[in-house]
């Protein structure tokens, strides 16, 4: 069965045998312009699980007939329907795809269905792996996630998902919870090059305080430093060190890296070697080296974002195994991310600590006042009816960069909303407002008027329309 790797989740085509739930029709078009976003409404289910139920039930009668493309849970996806068929994900007569899209979704939508649990952390992971799986998908067939990636609830309003999976999570119902998520991995690589800096021998320019945020933000992401057996432990390690200190450190294995006497002689300059004891304390930036006992041998490397006295919580890549499980050995992949886990403190057990930049807290206060001059109001709770006399673009968000919503749901004359606040940017006021059509879209914008009164006073200005002020 073929594997793929989608922004660090790993990916199986399980196809259905064609039936009543795989037509085998192409969707209109031949690919897809937009994606529904579905939670599986079945709590505490496997994506394989559900695959199986389609697949056992392959040619359902017509009349009951309901499908989707592609499930996701906390561990992986599996494909069972191509995204470039059609599936029956939401109902024929619901308006608003149309509405929105021009389109029946089942025509020319992808449906992907998100699995949740009654164990918030699984939930958590299973949305993570879906916006990741979400954000694939968009990019891969251009479809922009703000504007063409509706919730099933936003589209049939008999339909609660995805906001059982978002309850789940501990978010709140709305899609835009899911926009959120998927906004971490849309156009952002998670397999991340490494080029070496230009740091000062012997010295880095990082506090302890920047290089933890700065593991933080490597979670879920995969680093090859070596192009050498995909994402191992110990390329991990190689991309901190050089991140602190414009190179790698060397060994055969892990367990190497305290004893190797090339790093020895880079450590006089850039860092302290720890054996640890009952009473050592790690803490938050340390390299972590495990000896042979792991790893068949090589032993393990992990950095310490958080320690006690009892255990430490590291950031680490290959734990599970999953660092390299296909491809070549040159150019291979492999499903396992940067993962944080709790671990034990081992007697076998090394601490390294680098010598980080100590920074004076005045430039950084400083910038924080600067930062606060900067926030001028900009946004008023000001609320009115406005009537269009003439069609205005929608967009996601106040400003002429926020993204515009189809033309199909602009608004046009005559038509009119309630706003929420009033919004000054780039030269226009905008308001805030849900459509009164279907309110559980969330809010969106659209401009009022140019910017002409000097002293930009709005009630002084000439709309695109009327308004009432309430
Ligand atoms: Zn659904």
């Amino acid at each position: 069965m073929a594997t793929e790797n989608w922004k660090g989740v790993k990916v199986r085509y399980d196809l259905l045998t064609k039936g009543t739930r795989r037509y085998g029709e192409k969707l209109d078009g031949g690919k897809p312009q937009f994606i529904v976003a579905h939670d599986t409404g079945n709590p505490n289910t496997s994506a394989q699980t559900n695959v199986n139920y389609y697949e056992n039930t392959y040619n359902i009668p017509w009349n009951s007939v309901a499908s989707a493309h592609i499930f996701v849970d906390d561990k992986e996806c599996v494909v069972c329907i191509p995204t470039t068929e059609k599936a029956w994900h939401v109902l024929y007569d619901a308006p608003t795809d149309n509405l929105w899209y021009n389109k029946d979704a089942n025509d020319v939508a992808i449906g992907v269905e998100i699995c949740y649990f009654s164990d918030k952390e699984r939930s958590r992971k299973a949305l993570d792996n879906g916006a990741r799986v979400l954000a694939y998908l968009a990019e891969y067939w251009n479809i922009d996630y703000k504007t063409r990636m509706p919730g099933h609830q936003d589209i049939q309003s008999d339909k609660q998902d995805p906001g059982n999976l978002l309850q789940a999570c501990g978010y709140g119902r709305n899609t835009s919870n899911l926009d959120k998520q998927v906004a971490k991995y849309y156009k952002k690589d998670v397999k991340v090059k490494v080029t070496p800096t230009s740091a000062k021998k012997g010295a880095t320019t990082l506090t302890r305080d920047e290089f933890v945020k700065w593991l933080k933000a490597t979670e879920g992401k995969q680093y090859d430093y070596d192009m050498y057996a995909a994402f191992q432990c110990f390329d991990y390690a190689n991309v901190g060190w050089n991140k602190l200190f414009g190179h790698g450190l060397k060994g055969d294995g892990a367990k190497d890296i305290p004893f190797n006497a090339w790093n020895l002689e880079k450590f006089k300059e850039e860092a302290k070697v720890y054996k640890n004891t009952p009473k050592f304390l790690a803490k938050p930036g340390d390299l972590v080296v495990w000896g042979a006992q792991l790893g068949g041998g090589w032993g393990h490397v992990a950095w310490v974002v958080e320690a006690t006295l009892d255990y430490i919580v590291v950031i680490e890549q290959n734990w599970l195994g999953g660092g390299w499980t296909s491809g070549p050995i040159n150019n291979g992949t492999g499903w396992e991310t940067a993962t944080r886990r709790k671990h034990n403190y081992e007697t076998e057990m090394w601490f390294i600590r680098p010598n980080f930049a100590t920074k004076a807290t005045t430039n950084t206060l400083s910038n924080k006042l600067k930062d606060k001059k900067e926030e001028k109001k900009i946004t008023w709770n000001w609320k009115g009816r406005f009537v269009a006399n003439t069609t205005i673009k929608v967009r996601r968000s106040a400003g002429l960069h926020g993204s515009v919503v189809d033309s199909n749901s602009w608004l046009l004359k005559n038509q009119w909303v309630d706003f929420v606040s009033v919004t000054k940017r780039n030269g226009y006021w905008w308001a805030k407002f849900k459509y009164p059509t279907n309110p559980s879209a969330g809010y969106f914008y659209c401009a009022l008027c140019k910017i002409t009164d000097k002293q930009e006073r709005i009630k002084k200005e000439k709309y695109f329309g009327k308004i009432n002020w309430k």
